[in-house]
């Protein structure tokens, strides 16, 4: 079992298993981002060797994210080999949806239990501004593939941002519940520098998407938790659940459970904090000591994040190498 110093059940790892992405969104990358070069990306073989020590440590739950997890080649390869893993109880995925048009059958066919997909807005025109290069259509057409296929409790994660997309709250929830979805509302982070806008300027906090909904639904709060950052609401009379990540104005660092491993290999302890192991270095040149060295990263997990966006990022990783 993992336990990191402040007494926290390390039992979910999170892995970017690329930086690469079909998408360019405004608040993930900039325009002209820099990929990593392929020998510093781990093998799929690695990723797997790593995830199984980890499993083997107690993890029961893994999130493949990315950049976009579906544009690396061979990945049903890996969705296979981590769902055949004693001790596993949940492989899950996020994705911005856009292969699962053709990708849905094969994922629920190689052991993926569920599906988080990202979507921020409903209008085309914008999708393409957000996005850069999606295509809405994709992505609607990819959610309905993947309820065809039998997914079940498919959750939207929707980024909200001022000026952007925080006219369409109402309309994303309608959606959801046309759907039958969940929905997550998530606070931009400040990771990386964005040329594109001032994060002060777009922040919409959690407590005003509650505020905006509260207008239009009646609205309970949900006590249950998933050990996870997210605070839960539901409809009255309806059972989409509506969650908000919410790491500027809610910390949720106290029962913060989860690791992540970026896809050049390092395992970050914190998403806010630069604190991180070099397990490629470990798996590349001792991979006898991986076990070891992934329970003594656990000394290294900070006890929490400070996310300021008013200042200029602290913390220069972009989200599309950390993995959301
Ligand atoms: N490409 C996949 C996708 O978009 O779902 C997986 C990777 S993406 C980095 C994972 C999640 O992080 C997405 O839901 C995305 O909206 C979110 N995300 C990206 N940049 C963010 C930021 N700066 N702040 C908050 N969430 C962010
Ligand atoms: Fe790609 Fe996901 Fe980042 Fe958008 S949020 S650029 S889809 S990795």
């Amino acid at each position: 079992m993992l336990i990191d110093k402040f007494g926290r059940k390390i039992n979910y790892l999170r892995i970017s298993v690329t930086d690469r992405c079909d998408f360019r969104c405004i608040y993930c990358m900039d325009e002209k981002m820099r990929f990593l070069a392929r020998d510093q990306i781990l093998t799929l073989e690695e990723i797997e060797q790593i995830a199984r020590t980890f499993v083997h440590l107690g993890v029961e739950k893994i999130r493949i994210t990315g950049g976009e997890p579906l544009v690396r080649r061979n990945i049903l390869w890996l969705f296979e080999k981590l769902s055949q893993l004693n001790g596993l109880k949940e492989l899950v995925l996020t994705t911005n949806g856009s292969q699962l048009k053709t990708m849905a059958q094969d994922l629920r066919n190689s052991g993926v239990k569920r599906l988080n997909i990202s979507l921020d807005t409903l209008k085309e025109d914008r999708f393409q501004k957000i996005t850069r290069t999606g295509h809405l259509s994709d992505v609607l057409s990819g959610i309905q593939q993947a309820k065809k296929v039998g997914f079940k409790k498919i959750k939207i994660n929707s980024v909200i941002m001022k000026n952007r997309n925080a006219d369409e709250i109402i309309d994303l929830v309608n959606f959801a519940i046309a759907e039958d979805l969940d929905i997550t509302f998530i606070e931009e982070m400040p990771l990386g520098l964005m040329a594109e806008h001032d994060r002060s300027e777009v922040f919409y906090s959690s407590d005003e998407v509650l505020k905006d909904l509260k207008q239009h639904f009646d609205l309970i709060e949900l006590l249950e938790t998933t050990g996870g950052p997210a605070k839960y609401y539901q409809i009255i009379g309806k059972s989409n659940k509506i969650g908000f990540i919410s790491p500027h104005s809610h910390n949720f660092c106290d029962t913060c459970n989860r690791v992540r491993l970026t896809a050049e290999g390092r395992l970050l302890l914190c998403l806010g904090q630069e604190h991180s192991v070099d397990l490629r270095k470990t798996i590349r040149t001792c991979p006898e000591q991986l076990e070891q060295t992934i329970r003594k990263s656990m000394d290294l997990k900070p006890q929490g994040h400070d996310f300021n966006i008013q200042e200029q990022p602290m913390i220069f990783r972009y989200m599309n190498h950390t993995g959301g």
